[in-house]
């Protein structure tokens, strides 16, 4: 039997070397005589889990002190409505990038607290492409600039960061961690677990300190980041397993030499992949080479009536969950930091293969 490779899009796959540590530790948690799922998110054994979880992301992503690091439930999601309600801060107006189907997401929750200003629309190009900075349009009022650096569906990833006067909040869920950034240049940056960190269930929340504490009024205690901030993400139970799992995932990666040394991998990986589909007639992925996810890479096949032959094939050659997003049609191979590059190449040969038989 060959190796089984996922390539969903989240929850993801997690590295092999992470599941068989948390099997080989899942019964009997070091000293806790539990299981790690079992004990008090007080106790000193999950403190210890914590602390070290959050350490490591500094020490990985390099986030400055004047940051929060927050572990919180609700997804990136909830941050959608916790962005304005924390972040509004007085102002009535703010800023969205409009580059795909998480933006649109994004967008109608802001409009509850905000007027929202789209201050660039990839919708008329099916999010296929980012206009360039010079002609978007910056409302300079607003509280501040929410964008999506990659747009998970569509396999829309930016490679600039907006220049702008005013805190940039950007949804990361499916990006953190692939690829070095400056986390100085952000106000916020969230992210849900599932696709690039741990299980579901675990969402971070970075946050500059100086933006905490001032929220849109009657709000639910649970959805300010003071709440958060100040009781060390335990206001209420954190999610636990998830939690110690994201901690066990910043191990790996530190053991695999940090984000950079991850960087190069991914950046190796998607070449090869989009190599592959641009040079063959059968497959095809629309979107304007400069912006095409690292992390995301959806394709389609010139006859689409082969569709479920591929998926069934695939599925059959241990190579999961391929099948695009319906908006998007034909398929999606997600190559998160846990998918080896050997992952790629056995899928790169699988479509090649398959092209041979019916293309
Ligand atoms: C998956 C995803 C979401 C939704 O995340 P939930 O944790 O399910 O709320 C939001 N934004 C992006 C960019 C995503 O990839």
């Amino acid at each position: 039997m060959s190796e089984i490779y996922n390539f969903s899009a989240g929850p993801a796959m997690l590295p092999k070397q992470v599941l068989n540590q948390i099997q080989g530790e899942l019964i009997e948690y070091g000293n806790a005589k539990a299981s790690v799922m079992e004990i008090s998110h007080r106790g000193v054994d999950f403190m210890q889990v914590a602390q070290k979880a959050e350490q490591d992301l500094r020490e990985l992503m390099n986030i400055p002190n004047n940051y929060k690091v927050l572990f919180l439930q609700g997804g990136a999601s909830a941050q959608f409505s916790m962005v304005p309600i924390n972040l509004l801060r007085g102002k009535t107006s703010v800023n969205y990038a409009n580059t795909g189907h998480w933006s649109v997401k994004a967008i109608a929750e802001a409009k509850r607290y905000a007027e929202v200003n789209i201050c660039t629309d990839s919708s008329a190009n099916k999010f296929t492409d980012i206009d360039d900075f010079s002609n978007w349009n910056i409302d300079q009022d607003a509280a501040y600039l929410h964008y999506i650096p990659n747009e998970t569906i569509a396999g829309l990833e930016f490679d600039f960061i907006p220049e702008v006067d005013m805190p940039i909040v950007a949804d990361m869920s499916s990006t953190i961690l692939s690829r070095e950034i400056d986390v100085s240049k952000f106000g916020v940056i969230y992210a849900g677990a599932q696709k690039n960190i741990g299980p579901s269930g675990l969402t971070i929340v970075i946050v500059r300190e100086d933006l905490i504490g001032e929220v849109v009024p009657k709000q639910p205690v649970l959805f300010d980041y003071a709440t958060h901030a100040n009781n060390d993400s335990m206001y209420n139970t954190p999610s636990t397993f998830p939690w110690y799992a994201a901690g066990r995932v910043f191990e790996w990666l530190k053991d695999q030499g940090g984000i950079g040394a991850m960087a190069s991998v991914n950046e190796r990986k998607a070449a090869k992949l989009y190599q592959a589909i641009d040079g063959s007639d059968f497959y095809s992925n629309p979107v304007n080479p400069k912006y095409r996810s690292w992390m995301n890479v959806p394709f389609i096949l010139a006859n689409d009536s082969l569709d479920k032959m591929f998926l069934e094939k695939s599925y059959n050659a241990n190579l999961l969950a391929l099948k695009g997003h319906k908006s998007v049609g034909g398929m999606r191979a997600s190559i998160y930091n846990a998918m080896p590059e050997s992952g790629v190449d056995a899928l790169i040969e699988f479509m090649a293969d398959f092209e041979k038989q019916h293309g």
